[in-house]
């Protein structure tokens, strides 16, 4: 299986919540290693960039407040099948249809505030590490 980079972002409500290393706590209890990490408390036009995608939907206008609303942690997870596997640990998009245990089922309290963003492909995985990490690059781990 090939190893795999993805982004992570732990949401404003879930920083509020003080649950970051909780949620740590899962990503490397799967096996995947936290390569790249910053706290950002995200512009409007920053968030309105990273969601860009989404700028037609309905909800554009809330999701953007939301995610600026206050700081969020953004990490690049890596390891085996990384997107796939850090999308399994978040849940579905819904707290409400998330399956037990996983961190939107335990944290997020609803549609719009659900604790965490994955990237949900490789090719957006690469575009989003880009977006936050082009400058100052990753940290492959040495030993
Ligand atoms: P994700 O990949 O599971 O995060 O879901 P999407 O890419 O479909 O949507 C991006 C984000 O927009 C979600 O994580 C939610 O925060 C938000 N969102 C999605 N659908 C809705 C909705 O119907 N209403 C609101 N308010 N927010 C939504
Ligand atoms: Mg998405």
């Amino acid at each position: 299986m090939a190893i795999e980079q993805t982004i992570s972002i732990i949401k404003p409500d879930a920083v509020a919540k003080n649950v970051i290393g909780q949620i740590y706590s899962r990503f490397e209890n799967a096996g995947l290693k936290i390569v790249a990490a910053k706290m950002v408390h995200l512009s409007q036009e920053r968030a309105e960039g990273f969601y860009a995608v989404h700028k037609e939907r309905p909800f554009f206008a809330d999701l953007v407040a939301f995610m600026t609303s206050g700081p969020v942690m953004v990490q690049v997870l890596e390891g085996e099948n990384a997107v796939t596997k850090n999308r399994e640990l978040m849940g579905a998009t819904n707290p409400k249809n998330a399956d037990a245990g996983t961190i939107r089922a335990d944290f997020a309290d609803s549609i719009d505030e659900n604790a965490v963003h994955g990237s949900d492909s490789l090719e957006n995985a690469a575009i989003e590490i880009a977006y936050f990490f082009g400058e100052e690059g990753l940290c492959p781990r040495t030993r």
